[in-house]
């Protein structure tokens, strides 16, 4: 049940039936979902490109028109992405393997790092940590690592950089044990590094995957496999890596706990394996591992119980808005997860929020040149619908019986500014921005207690939401703002509200300013300082992420 959260174990089944739930098994028994979690620079690109190798056929859903319109755009907005060399859309790639469908959601990183990187977990039902093997764990890693977490998600390790001196295996397992409190278990084991990388001990198979520096990993790689009881080991393995090999794997087997299945779906052990994205070393066999280990789509909690992916009818919810890709019609794309049923162009649904029929007639329009990929999708895919203005982060869209899934919470913003207008003939067109951009779930907006300061503070996880809401309100609303930065860069809610809150007294260090909802929120300069508060008062539940309203 890992990508889900299963409330009180009831399911809910729905109208028995037909050929459709013969159907939905089956797709779903073929598909499996994705997320990768990394720092820059760690390869996460590069490992894209070389997993959607062994795809062949490469579909690019949920985006395709998206990017290919982008491409020839010459808006300010694309300007904007040109010019910082970056893409702020994000998409979701599909591709085939050994007759598995694999969607690999795409987090967007670097600069473009965003409150959607963490909403894009929430769509996914497996993710995978890629490190830099001689960098190890790394901040943007750890803060999505916590988010898998939040939410129980498998997580699959790749240890990337094999090529390259890096640090001791051992010490990279022990600091996931350590810092994360995730167990690692190596499903292959490197021999040597960096100049002498060898390549890696498939330890369940009992074989060893020879590296072959020629290969360039432009293609699939080559792949030599022999025995670890093959006499020709020692010519092939220098004698001291083969004697490493030998008492590191014993070493293993001391430490060791079996591949635990229900544990890695618990988010409790993760499958480690090592490898070199580049040269495209490694690569397959942790694909083929992650098909044989990975959650199918599951079920998801919903205001009527779990509903599992069979329920026959359609439904879905919306993670992520992308705004304005084509300025003169100021559209939006809802990205949504299909959590049940299958999938048709043209469809009717039910809108949970608000109640409406919408006509989901638009993705025709929108994937017209890859019209076959978005004939019908089923649980786990993600299709982009055109929005003209009716979706909102976390909305459900459903057939059949009403039903809504937990929404996705506000994460923990750690960027924090006024935004001022200067300009009081304006008022209205600010307002209204604020208001939309807010409900769009572009940036979190929070307020000052002081009822007499009204200037919005904007709440962002990256750099990059500031200019989007600056350039959308001069673009979309007609204001000219400017942003005055607080010196804040942790945030927490407080479980019980305000009058949790008022019981606890005067705080030091830090301000309490009200969220969109009236919610008090905390603010520190650090996190040295939120431990403090916390360590003053145990009795003060403080959280990273806001309760979903
Ligand atoms: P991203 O920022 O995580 O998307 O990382 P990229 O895929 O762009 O890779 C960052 C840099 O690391 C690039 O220069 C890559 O060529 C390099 N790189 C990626 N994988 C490997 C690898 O397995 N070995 C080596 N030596 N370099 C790699």
């Amino acid at each position: 049940t890992g990508g889900c959260h299963v409330g009180d174990g009831k399911i809910y089944q729905g109208p028995m039936s037909t050929e459709i739930k013969d159907e939905l098994q089956l797709e779903v028994q073929r598909r499996r979902n994705f997320a990768i979690i990394s720092h820059p620079d760690a390869g996460k690109t590069t490992l894209t490109e070389k997993l959607l190798l062994y795809g062949g056929a490469i579909h690019e859903a949920g985006a395709v028109k998206v990017r290919r319109s982008q491409r020839h755009a010459t808006s300010d907005w694309m300007a904007m992405e040109q010019q910082r060399g970056i893409s702020i859309t994000s998409t979701v790639l599909q591709f085939e393997y050994h007759n598995t469908q694999i969607n690999l959601l795409d987090t967007p990183g670097h600069q473009d790092f965003s409150e959607d990187t963490y909403r894009t977990l929430a769509a996914a039902d497996n993710a995978v940590m890629l490190e830099d093997a001689a960098k190890g764990l790394e901040p943007q890693t750890r803060k999505l690592f916590e988010v898998c977490k939040m939410r129980g998600l498998p997580i699959f390790t790749f240890i990337n950089k094999m090529d390259r001196p890096g640090r001791e295996p051992l010490e990279l397992l022990d600091e996931i044990e350590q810092e994360l409190g995730l167990h690692p278990y190596p499903v292959n084991w490197p021999i040597g590094m960096g100049d002498r990388f060898k390549g890696v001990f498939d330890r369940h198979k009992g074989q060893i995957h020879l590296f072959e520096r020629t290969a360039h990993g432009s293609r699939e790689a080559v792949d030599t496999v022999i025995d670890l009881g093959d006499p020709r080991i020692e010519d092939l393995l220098d004698q001291d890596l083969y004697y490493q090999l030998k008492e590191e794997l014993e070493l293993l087997d001391a430490l060791g706990s079996d591949l635990d299945l229900s544990a890695v779906h618990s988010g409790k052990m993760t499958p480690v394996f090592f490898g070199s994205a580049m040269t495209n070393f490694g690569v397959q066999l942790f694909l083929d591992a992650f098909l044989e280990y990975s959650l199918k789509p599951g079920p998801h909690n919903s205001t009527i119980g779990d509903i599992p992916p069979d329920y026959p009818e359609f439904t879905g919810f919306v993670f992520k808005l992308q705004a304005n890709m084509d300025p003169k019609h100021r559209d939006r794309v809802a990205f949504v997860r299909v959590c049940t049923g299958r999938f048709e162009k043209d469809m009717t649904v039910s809108h949970a929020r608000t109640g409406k029929t919408v006509r989901l007639s638009r993705p025709q329009k929108l994937f017209a040149q890859d019209r076959e990929s978005i004939e019908a999708a089923y649980p786990g895919d993600v299709i982009g619908l055109n929005n003209p203005g009716v979706f909102a982060i976390g909305d459900t869209i459903y057939n059949g019986q009403k039903l809504e899934y937990e929404g996705i919470p506000c994460f923990s913003p750690e960027l924090f500014a006024y935004l001022k207008n200067p300009n009081p003939s304006k008022f209205k067109q600010f307002n209204k921005g604020i208001t939309e951009l807010r409900e769009e779930g572009a940036i979190q907006i929070m307020y000052s207690q002081d009822d007499s300061k009204r200037d919005p503070i904007l709440a962002a996880v990256g750099q990059l939401q500031f200019e989007v809401v600056q350039f959308r309100m001069q673009n979309e609303y007609g204001v000219e703002t400017r942003l005055e930065l607080l010196p804040y860069s942790v945030a927490r809610w407080v479980a019980g509200g305000w009058e949790a809150l008022t019981k606890v007294g005067r705080l030091f260090n830090t301000v309490t300013v009200k969220d969109s909802w009236g919610r008090p929120v905390l603010l520190f300069k650090n996190e040295w300082n939120c431990q403090q508060v916390q360590s003053e008062h145990p009795e003060l539940e403080l959280r990273s992420s806001a309760p979903v309203v």
